[in-house]
């Protein structure tokens, strides 16, 4: 649960490939070095500003210089196998008006990961907005390649509304044997109950339709007219999904589910995260 220091991004100063062209709903994403956020990032931005290029020299201390437009990043539980649950916030931590994106939560569904990490992060911050990114509450099953963590569960089945329901057990949709049985959903049970973000947007494939609900629907409308997505109900029977849980936890506020094309390309990835940082402008109070 540590914060963790900001020149921790510096430490590995190694050029990496730009993601490759295309990623297929069912192929492995092209990269699953779970660190490789760090470099990129500090690669771009120390291609813009001048104080990032003055950090590589080694010269900056701790915290004194990027609060305005840096990152930060937190450890927010473990997976499983222990692989660490990342969450990164673009601009202040510390602003009112709190937006989180969750990438991935089905190992197998990755432009949603890709648009965290790669694109969304990248961006410059929103001024009073603690944008929130989670690229991925799976990483068991994003390394796998599996809807499921490794211990079978599907995550979105395992949130603890008080509509779970056992079920689906020895299939890519079993709930686990009890409400947040899972660490990967505890995890973020956890840390949604403290930052208590006001919107929410969990991404998915490959419906190609923004989901109502619950919260405001205005937020799925609003998502649905800019992403050029249908508005559709999915039914989901019995509970345990993560929006679910979040909009009857808390209900002034908003977790929708955004599900993307079965396939899609960088620049696809890269509107999306524009829309995003668009909405979340849009949703400061
Ligand atoms: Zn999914």
């Amino acid at each position: 649960m540590a914060w963790e220091g900001r020149l921790d991004r510096f430490t590995g100063l190694v050029p990496i490939l730009e993601p490759m062209d295309s990623i297929d709903f069912n192929g492995r994403p092209d990269d699953t070095g779970d660190d490789s956020i760090d470099r990129r990032t500090f690669l771009t931005r120390a291609g813009l500003t001048g104080a990032a290029a003055f950090a590589a020299g080694g010269l900056l201390l701790p915290g004194s210089a990027f609060a305005a437009d840096g990152l930060t990043k937190r450890v927010i539980g473990h997976s499983t196998k222990g692989r660490a649950i990342k969450a990164w916030c673009l601009g202040d931590p510390n602003a009112k008006n709190v937006y989180l994106v969750m990438g991935q939560m089905h190992g197998d569904e990755p432009a949603g990961r890709l648009i965290a990490r790669d694109r969304l992060l990248n961006k410059d911050p929103v001024k009073d907005v603690a944008l929130w990114v989670v690229p991925t509450m799976n990483p068991d099953g994003s390394i796998r390649g599996t809807r499921v963590n490794a211990r079978g569960v599907d995550l979105n089945r395992n949130f603890p509304s008080p509509t779970w329901v056992k079920q689906g057990k020895g299939t890519r949709y079993w709930s686990g044997p009890r409400p947040a049985s899972e660490p990967e959903t505890r995890a973020i049970v956890r840390f949604f109950s403290e930052i208590q973000p006001r919107t929410i947007v969990s991404i998915h494939q490959p419906l190609s339709s923004v989901d109502f609900s619950g919260g405001s629907k205005a937020v799925t409308q609003w998502l649905s007219k800019a992403l050029n997505l249908p508005v559709a109900h999915i039914q989901v029977s019995g509970g345990g999904t993560m929006t679910s849980w979040y909009n009857r936890e808390y209900p002034k506020k908003t977790a929708v589910t955004v599900e993307l094309p079965p396939s899609t390309t960088p620049q696809y990835r890269n509107n999306v995260a524009e829309v995003l940082i668009r909405h979340a402008k849009q949703r400061r109070k």
